[in-house]
């Protein structure tokens, strides 16, 4: 009847002012840190500045990588965890969104381990990574609390995702996502609905992904449903950053479904936004879901109370498609990219490579 295995080492610290309010956890973590962000964002919303007052309090020394783009290069991880153990770092922060969290993940393990970046997927270090602390600035990947770390090779500019780096604790303050524009805020929101749709259909949910999965789509759907003039009040960020920790605890049981995958192509290709990429293909997977999980469908439907049409016209309503052309010779590719076993295993009704293709066909 219920299922609640469940693991996630991650500590959270949670709510308003929480770096200020509990600065003494750095106390434990060592004298000198390498802190990883992009460019604006940490300066911009107040977590660097929040940091920065707490290290000066605890004496604590701090270097700043700021070189981290969206879409984050694994070379890029590679030359912080270098800096990181020139300097003797005893611990790393990362500060932002998505992809300056993820690269804290692969920086916190060349940090302490001198591996050629590719080896990083291998996913055995010789070394324990070096202690890890996310401060989350967007509404949306839920990086703090899962263990997946989404890197662009640089090689083949593909995405391809790391699955065992846990931070060891983790900030949840929403006010850092207040400065986030209204492009971003709609992406990231759409990035926390795929996780929670795409886990809670995952065969592997149970129990308890199911419940934070279902938590998730209700809140951005109440906040998608009540935006006004692409303004986001106090209570509607509170949502947004609840749905992304809750889309992020549950994808850390399942990991993500089709949406991803075939968003990630998007992505590469046509430059779309993470969240906007993977929610074109959320109205399909709902369709997909309904067809072949008709009892787990009824059980989210009646209780978020919503009917799957109702979902699926709001994700559109917030979507455009992008322009996009695709010639046989891209489809024989993404074929041959996607035609491996087990890479839709976390998608319900034995999606494939085909299905796959047909999409994208049916889309585009
Ligand atoms: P992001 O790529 O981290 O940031 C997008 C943009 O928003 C950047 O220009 C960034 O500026 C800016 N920004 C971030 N926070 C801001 C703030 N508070 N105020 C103003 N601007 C802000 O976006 P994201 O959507 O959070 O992350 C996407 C990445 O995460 C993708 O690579 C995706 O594949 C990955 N992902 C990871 C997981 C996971 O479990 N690990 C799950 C889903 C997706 P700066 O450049 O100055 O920082
Ligand atoms: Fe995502």
């Amino acid at each position: 009847m219920f299922d609640l295995s469940y693991y996630m080492p991650t500590k959270i610290i949670y709510g308003k002012n929480c770096v200020e309010n509990n600065a003494e956890v750095f106390k434990s973590l060592g004298k000198k840190c390498l802190i990883v962000t992009g460019k604006h964002s940490a300066k911009e919303c107040g977590a660097l500045d929040d940091i920065l007052k707490t290290f000066k309090r605890f004496d604590i020394e701090s270097i700043i990588f700021d070189e981290v783009l969206q879409n984050p290069l694994l070379s890029v991880c590679k030359k912080g965890g270098q800096i990181a153990m020139e300097n003797n770092a005893d611990f790393i922060v990362g500060i932002g969104g998505g992809s300056p969290l993820d690269s804290a993940k692969a920086i916190s393990v060349f940090a302490s381990n001198d591996l050629k970046p590719i080896d990083i997927y291998n996913e055995v270090y010789e070394n324990k990574p070096l202690p890890l602390v996310l401060i989350g600035t967007t509404a949306g990947t839920g990086s703090e609390v899962t263990p997946y770390s989404v890197l662009t090779v640089d090689e083949t500019s593909r995405k391809r995702t790391v699955h065992n780096i846990f931070a060891d604790l983790c900030f949840c303050d929403y006010r850092y996502t207040v400065s986030l524009n209204y492009h971003f805020s709609v992406s990231t929101a759409l990035d926390s609905l795929s996780h929670c749709i795409e886990s809670y259909f995952s065969p592997k949910s149970n129990t308890i992904s199911q419940d934070f999965a279902a938590s998730g789509i209700k809140l951005v759907y109440e906040v998608l449903d009540s935006l006004k003039d692409e303004c986001f009040t106090d209570e509607q960020r509170q949502k947004l950053y609840a749905a992304s920790i809750y889309g992020g605890l549950s994808i850390t049981k399942t990991g993500t479904g089709f949406c991803h995958a075939l968003g990630y192509y998007l992505t590469e290709n046509f430059d779309v936004s993470h969240g906007f990429a993977c929610a074109e293909f959320l109205p399909a997977y709902i369709k997909n879901a309904v067809t072949s999980e008709p009892k787990k469908a009824q059980k989210l439907f009646s209780e978020i109370n919503l009917s799957p049409e109702k979902l699926s016209d709001k994700i559109k309503a917030f979507t455009t498609l992008p322009e996009v052309t695709i010639t046989d010779e891209d489809k024989a590719k993404m074929f041959e990219r996607w035609n491996v076993n087990g890479i839709f295993k976390n998608s319900p009704g034995n999606f494939n490579a085909n299905d796959a293709i047909k999409l994208y066909d049916e889309l585009f």
